[in-house]
């Protein structure tokens, strides 16, 4: 898959039985035949145990890229139930999320466990998609922003310029996961202007222009067409209407 800026990505996360998975992928990838434009990529992210026939059934299709929801922060070892960053790639996928909210909430994931697995991923040529984002009492509280630059700072930003520039970022404001209560594009233009800011001081305004950062938190086809038509906001990472072909495949529409 070329990389571009513009891209849909489908977080399944743990839905879907294998033959729910495979035909979902069938459907979605003969749509992106008959009703996508050539411009459009996408990524989709199903559980692990999938990913081998998900990345065979997809690898006729140079717009569909596979990757994986999780990665150990460790290369290898006595970590029961973790799954390597190699691994996944053995696995022929190419992305991997990072530090979704669910995995930092449940998982006890912290920034520093966040900037180890990005390091792994890239280590193995992977590309990370880093989750960013605040919750609800601090948007309230006036945090919003700095909550969001110090997980760029010390998830991301300790890292060479030239990884930094690999990695693609969604923000998710943990309010709006699969609450059917999405940011209005003002507010994520807002916040992926200011990521992009913040990105553009550590590599540079040009390579920052070349960023993907995506918009996740109850992203539909209603609603995609306005948030994608924001400068800043590059695609969307979706959660629940990714796991049915035709709202995801609208969504994709919505990027152009
Ligand atoms: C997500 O979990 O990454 C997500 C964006 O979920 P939803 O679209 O369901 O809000």
């Amino acid at each position: 898959m070329t990389t571009s800026r513009k891209l849909v990505a489908g977080n399944w996360k743990m839905n879907l039985l294998r033959e729910e998975a495979l035909a979902l992928t069938a459907e979605i990838k003969g749509m992106m035949t008959t009703d996508v434009s050539s411009a459009c990529q996408i990524i989709l992210f199903p559980p692990f145990v999938h990913l081998t026939s998900i990345v065979q059934l997809c690898s006729d299709n140079t717009r569909i890229a596979v990757g994986a929801q999780d990665c150990s922060e460790f290369s290898f070892g006595a970590y029961t139930g973790q799954v390597s960053a190699e691994m996944i790639k053995s696995c022929g996928a190419t992305h991997v999320l990072i530090g979704h909210s669910e995995r930092r909430a449940l998982c006890a994931e912290s920034n520093e466990m966040v900037r180890m697995k990005i390091q792994q991923a890239l280590k193995s040529g992977l590309t990370p998609v880093l989750c960013i984002g605040e919750s609800l009492a601090q948007r309230e509280n006036g945090l919003a922003f700095s909550t969001v630059n110090h997980q760029l700072e010390e998830g991301l930003f300790s890292l060479p310029a030239t990884d930094v520039a690999k990695v693609i970022i969604a923000y998710e404001p943990v309010w709006a996961i699969g609450t059917g209560l999405s940011a209005t594009p003002e507010q994520a233009q807002e916040m992926h202007a200011y990521i992009r800011g913040q990105i553009a001081k550590h590599i540079g305004d040009k390579a920052a222009a070349f960023s993907s950062i995506l918009y996740g938190g109850s992203c539909t086809p209603e609603n995609a067409p306005s948030l994608f038509s924001k400068p800043d906001i590059d695609g969307g990472l979706i959660g629940g209407a990714s796991l049915k072909s035709r709202p995801f495949i609208d969504i994709v529409k919505a990027i152009g």
